[in-house]
């Protein structure tokens, strides 16, 4: 168990070092802005929507390695995956960095189980979950379309 939970550290570490998808993208169909308090957390998170696909993620801010490492990994996960098909993926996260999961059902969560340690720091939660409640309120929350015309 120790052997593993020092690969899902190994991995938080990377993802947190060198996020994947920070940055900025075009054509954004879909933004919103996420904040924890508690932590000092601020993520940014840009998307484009097709009907109820995500083509493209990325995200900007600042945070500790647990929300850089959330977020690497969110927009990592949900790219190409339909609306319908990330809320399942977050109510399966929630649970398990809430401690709610068997950590064997984790194994449904891909690279997500790295988070699983997360469920021993209840400090931590908001800082695993950030990225996700502000991928769902881009989701939401459709910008107007954006013309340079
Ligand atoms: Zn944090």
């Amino acid at each position: 168990m120790s052997d593993l939970y020092d690969l899902y550290q190994e991995m938080i570490l990377d993802h947190s070092k060198r996020p994947r998808n920070q940055g900025e993208i075009e054509g954004v169909t879909n933004e919103a802005h996420g904040h924890n308090p508690l932590c000092g957390d601020q993520i940014h998170v840009t998307l484009i929507l097709d009907v109820d696909v995500v083509q493209d993620v990325a995200f900007t801010g600042k945070g500790c390695a647990i929300s850089t490492a959330s977020s690497s990994l969110m927009t990592e996960t949900v790219k190409g995956m339909t609306i319908a098909q990330i809320e399942e993926l977050f109510e399966g996260f929630h649970s398990l960095v809430t401690g709610q999961n068997e950590p064997a059902h984790g194994d449904d969560l891909g690279k997500l189980a790295v988070f699983s340690g997360v469920s021993e720091f209840p400090m931590r939660v908001k800082c695993a979950t950030l990225s996700w409640h502000t991928l769902r309120a881009a989701i939401d929350q459709t910008t107007d379309p954006v013309s340079t015309e």
